[in-house]
């Protein structure tokens, strides 16, 4: 374990937990809530009776979000100090992990369908942390006298394969079928990145177009779900924003300053605990299991100082890798159900978030 020393040179890893309201199901089960959240005192509960004797865990996170939490709220005190990073020139990555259904995509991407607009110029409430974040960096780097520019790419990690959600293509069973026999490929790019072969990159003026990328790319994620049969809770996603301003150094020379933010949405948590359970499913669930296992490992590996950190055992983390560890900063957002039905998973997320501390 790292000493607190260690870690305080690594609060450039950020770890909160976000527990969202009970649904509709739970509220007509009359579901026992066993997830309190004391937001100030950046505590998250677990308590439940079993045969009389109580159990109750008491966890510190870096932030607490508890079910009334908005997602302005989340956004200007998770979000905020990251995207100030990436216009300074950093990379960084906010990863959701949790169980399905538990609020990892609507942290991020927010609800299109509720998603009415606002008062003019201003985001409706349901929108999610993408939104909020291309937002800010424009308004930043258009009050800025510099010369910038921006680019977004959004692909999905399926099976340990890359598919691209921007890139127009046609959408068939068959288009995708035949895509799937050649995965896009990836290519170190000799600066510590990786480069993946003939994946999208769009070149972006504003936040607006940053958004629509976002709904053709989450609707494509979609349809390839129902096509090809599989369940979004087995794929990852990653939204990057890459930025490079020109800036004029005292001495009248140029320096072109690079920053990236990856907003990485995880597969379901319950892929680790579950993994090849279900026949059939085997496989995609292990190589599912593989990048969240893996990516626990490179975390614990960067956190714990250990000499080697396993990047290239999965995409995820290879396709991370000039954004995790060193000169970086990551928060990881662990989202949680608040009712006993979904207790063990609960859990499971809490640790496995926790080894980011
Ligand atoms: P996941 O991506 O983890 O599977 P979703 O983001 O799809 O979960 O959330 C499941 C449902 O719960 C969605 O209908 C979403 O709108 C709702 N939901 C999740 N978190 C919240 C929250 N904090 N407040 C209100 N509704 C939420
Ligand atoms: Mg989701």
């Amino acid at each position: 374990m790292a000493t607190e020393k260690e870690k305080e040179k690594l609060a450039n890893v950020q770890v909160i937990v976000r527990c969202r309201p009970f649904n509709d199901d739970e509220l007509r089960n009359n579901a026992q809530q066993v997830v309190i959240c004391k937001d100030f005192r950046k505590e998250v509960v677990v308590s439940q009776s079993i045969a009389g004797k109580k159990i109750n865990r008491v966890i510190t996170f870096d932030k607490v979000f508890g079910p009334s939490t908005k997602q302005k709220d989340l956004y200007d005190q998770a979000v905020v100090p990251i995207v100030n990073e990436v216009l300074g020139g950093l990379n960084c990555t906010i990863f959701a992990y949790g169980q399905t259904g538990t609020g990892k995509t609507y942290t991020m991407e927010g609800e299109f369908k509720r998603a009415k607009s606002g008062p003019k110029g201003q985001l409706p409430p349901d929108a999610g942390v993408i939104a909020r974040a291309a937002k800010r960096i424009f308004n930043t780097l258009e009050s800025q006298n510099a010369e910038y520019s921006v680019k977004v790419s959004f692909l999905e990690l399926c099976n340990e394969e890359i598919i691209d959600l921007i890139a127009p293509e046609e959408l068939s069973k068959t288009a995708l079928e035949e895509k799937r026999k050649k995965p896009l490929a990836l290519m170190e790019d000799g600066k510590g990145g990786v480069l993946v072969c003939g994946l999208e990159e769009e070149i972006v003026t504003s936040s607006d177009e940053i958004c629509s990328l976002l709904k053709r790319g989450s609707a494509k994620r979609h349809t390839a779900e129902t096509l090809l049969n599989k369940q979004s809770s087995r794929s990852h996603s990653l939204f990057s924003i890459t930025i490079h301003i020109k800036e004029t150094a005292s001495e009248g020379e140029e320096v072109i300053k690079c920053g990236k933010l990856n907003i990485v949405d995880l597969a379901g948590s319950e892929n680790i605990s579950q993994s090849g359970a279900r026949e059939g499913h085997a496989r995609e669930a292990g190589k599912t299991n593989k990048s969240l296992l893996t990516l626990g490992r490179v975390i614990t590996a960067l956190v714990d100082h250990l000499g080697r950190v396993p990047y290239r055992d999965s995409k995820l983390t290879h396709l991370l890798r000039d954004s995790l560890g060193g000169r970086t900063k990551t928060c990881i957002i662990g989202t949680v159900s608040p009712s006993v039905h979904c207790l063990e998973e609960t859990l499971s997320t809490l640790d496995y978030v926790l080894r980011a501390k």
